[in-house]
């Protein structure tokens, strides 16, 4: 004789029929804005010899994610908002010697990553990609 026993994802408290209370659990909110940019740079700390020591070109994505409380409007943040913040940043990088920008004379993906997330209020984490198999990402610890 076989015993049905539900999978825990499907057990409830709540009686057959009735949607279950929402958890009173405290929630985090995120969101994420990805912006564009292409740029040159060049990796000085490299031994000689190694390809990414010669100046070469990204066509770089950056990944922005934010969280935080919901406000009035019901918003962790206006996308509207984030891209005040942000754009002014892409405009600084996009089109340049990355190694040119102040503090990002080794621009590695992770320093982009790290110089990005240092200069916009309320960010959690950046993901970097320079092309579309490799990423660095940093996060508030
Ligand atoms: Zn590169």
């Amino acid at each position: 004789m076989t015993t049905h026993v539900k999978p825990p994802h499907l057990e409830s408290s709540a009686p057959a029929g009735t949607a279950p209370e929402p958890r009173d659990s405290k929630l985090i909110n995120r969101i994420g804005r990805t912006y564009r940019f292409e740029s040159a740079h060049h990796l000085p700390l490299l031994p000689d010899g190694h390809k990414c020591k010669n100046v070469h070109g990204h066509n770089y994505r950056v990944e922005v994610v934010m969280s935080g409380a919901l406000d009035a409007r019901g918003f962790v943040m206006d996308f509207a908002e984030i891209d005040a913040e942000i754009l002014p940043l892409i405009r600084k990088v996009d089109h340049r010697l990355l190694n040119d920008v102040e503090g990002l004379e080794n621009p590695t993906a992770e320093i982009i990553a790290t110089w990005f997330l240092q200069r916009i209020t309320g960010c959690e984490s950046v993901r970097v990609y320079e092309n579309d198999d490799c990423w660095a990402e940093v996060r508030i610890a």
